[in-house]
C-alpha cells in the first residue's frame, strides 16, 4: 500500500487508516538519551511514552549516555521498555570536564555570582559539562558514529499524540537537518556574549555561513544584536552528520575557546539554534506540528482540531505556547514564509 509520506490529518487526502500502520522503509537513525542513574524512572515515563505512541511500530534502537557508568537497575529497566535495542556508553573524561585553557578560579567565581542571584543552574558544574557536551560531544561518542539521524529524548516528557508516520524518514525524505516543536527566548544572563562569539566567528568564517540562512529568526536587525530566540533542545531530531561537519565543528570550536560554557551558562539550545540558522538553509529546518510534546513548563499541542482528533492527542489546546508571546515560533513562520494553521489566533495570549 502506498504511504504518503508526513500527510496532514488538516489534508483533505486524510485517511484515519493511516494512523496506526507502520510502514515504510527504515532510516539509520536511533533515540539517543544522556541521563544519570538516578534518572532511570523519569527516563522509564519518557520511553513508555515514545513507544506507546511511535516506536512499539518502528523499533528504533536507542543509545543512552551518562558520565559515569549506567548500572544494573537503569539498564534492566530501559532495555526491558524499548522496543529496540538499546546500548549504553560512558562519556570519556575530555568530554565532560574543563578544557585546559579554562581558568577555573573565575569559573568558580561565576558559579558563585550565579547562584547568588538565583539563576537557574548557576551555580552548577556538571549542567555546564552538560550544556557543552550536548552542544559539541553527543554526535561523536562511539555509538553513534553508525547513524545518520538522531531523536533526543529527555526524561519526564510526555507525547500527546499518536506519531503517524516516520520523522526520521521525514527528515531523510525532505533534506532537513534540524528540526522542533517548541521554541522561546532565552534567559539572557545565561549567554551575556554568546552572540559576541558568533559575531567573531561569522567574522572569521564567512565561508560557512549559508546563503539562504535564518539570520531572521536570531536577530531583528540584520545581525548586530541577537533576539534570543531559539528552538527547545531538550526534543531534537536532527541529522549527525551535518553535527560532524568541519562548519559545525568550526563553530563548536570557536564558541568553546571563548570559554562562555564556565564563564556564563551557555546552553546547547541556543547553540545548536545560532548554528542552525546560520549554518544551514532555511529549507533544513523543519517544525514538526503534528508531534505533541511537554518538557516542563512548556507545551506544543498541535493547531488544528482535526489532527488533534484524527491522532489521538489528549493535550489541552488551551496550553499550546506556539502561538504566545513568549513564543518564537510565530516568527519562524513568518521568516519561512509559511500560513499559520487556521486557529493559530485564537491560541494567543
Ligand atoms: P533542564 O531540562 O534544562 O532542566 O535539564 P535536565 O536536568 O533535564 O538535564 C538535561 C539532560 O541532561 C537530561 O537528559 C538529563 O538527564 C541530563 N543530565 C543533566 N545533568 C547530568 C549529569 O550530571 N550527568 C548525566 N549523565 N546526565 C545529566
Ligand atoms: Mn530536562
Amino acid at each position: 500500500k502506498e504511504y504518503p509520506l508526513a500527510l496532514s490529518p488538516e489534508d483533505p487526502n486524510w485517511n484515519v487508516d493511516l494512523v496506526g500502520i507502520a510502514p515504510g522503509p527504515r532510516m539509520n537513525a536511533t533515540f539517543v538519551s544522556l541521563a544519570r542513574n538516578s534518572d532511570v524512572w523519569d527516563m522509564a515515563r519518557s520511553i513508555r511514552q515514545v513507544e506507546d505512541r511511535f516506536n512499539r511500530r518502528y523499533n528504533y534502537e536507542w543509545v543512552f549516555l551518562n558520565d559515569e557508568p549506567f548500572d544494573d537497575t537503569f539498564k534492566k529497566v530501559t532495555t526491558s521498555l524499548v522496543s529496540g535495542k538499546t546500548y549504553y556508553g560512558e562519556i570519556p573524561k575530555e568530554h565532560w570536564s574543563f578544557p585546559k585553557w579554562i581558568d577555573q578560579e573565575k569559573a568558580q567565581k561565576v558559579r558563585q555570582d550565579m547562584g547568588d542571584r538565583k539563576i537557574i543552574y548557576g551555580d552548577s558544574a556538571s549542567y555546564r559539562h552538560m550544556c557543552r557536551f550536548e552542544s559539541g560531544f553527543f554526535f561523536r561518542q562511539p555509538l553513534m558514529l553508525n547513524y545518520e539521524y538522531y531523536w533526543r529524548v529527555e526524561p519526564s516528557i510526555e507525547l500527546y499524540c499518536d506519531i503517524h508516520y516516520d520523522p526520521f524518514r521525514v527528515m531523510a525524505e525532505k533534506g532537513k537537518k534540524y528540526s522542533f516543536v517548541l521554541s522561546l527566548y532565552e534567559y539572557v544572563e545565561t549567554i551575556k556574549t554568546l552572540w559576541d562569539s558568533t559575531k567573531k566567528f561569522i567574522k572569521n568564517h564567512p565561508e560557512h555561513i549559508a546563503k539562504d540562512n535564518s539570520m531572521g529568526f536570531l536577530s531583528d536587525d540584520n545581525g548586530d544584536t541577537y533576539n534570543n530566540c531559539h528552538f527547545w533542545s531538550n526534543f531534537e531530531i536532527g541529522n549527525l552528520d551535518w553535527l560532524r561537519s568541519k562548519p559545525y565543528l568550526d563553530f563548536f570550536e570557536s564558541l568553546d575557546q571563548d570559554g562562555g560554557f564556565f564563564y556564563e551558562r551557555w546552553g546547547d539550545a541556543p547553540v545548536h539554534t545560532i548554528a542552525a540558522s546560520l549554518l544551514l538553509n532555511k529549507s533544513d529546518i523543519h517544525f514538526f506540528n503534528d508531534i505533541a510534546y511537554w518538557h516542563v513548563p512548556f507545551t506544543h499541542c498541535p493547531t488544528g482540531e482535526k489532527t488533534r482528533l484524527a491522532l489521538q492527542c489528549h493535550c489541552n489546546p488551551n496550553d499550546n505556547f506556539d502561538w504566545k508571546g513568549y513564543s518564537c515560533t510565530s516568527r519562524f513562520f513568518d521568516i519561512n514564509g509559511i500560513t499559520k494553521p487556521e486557529g493559530y489566533a485564537d491560541q494567543q495570549d
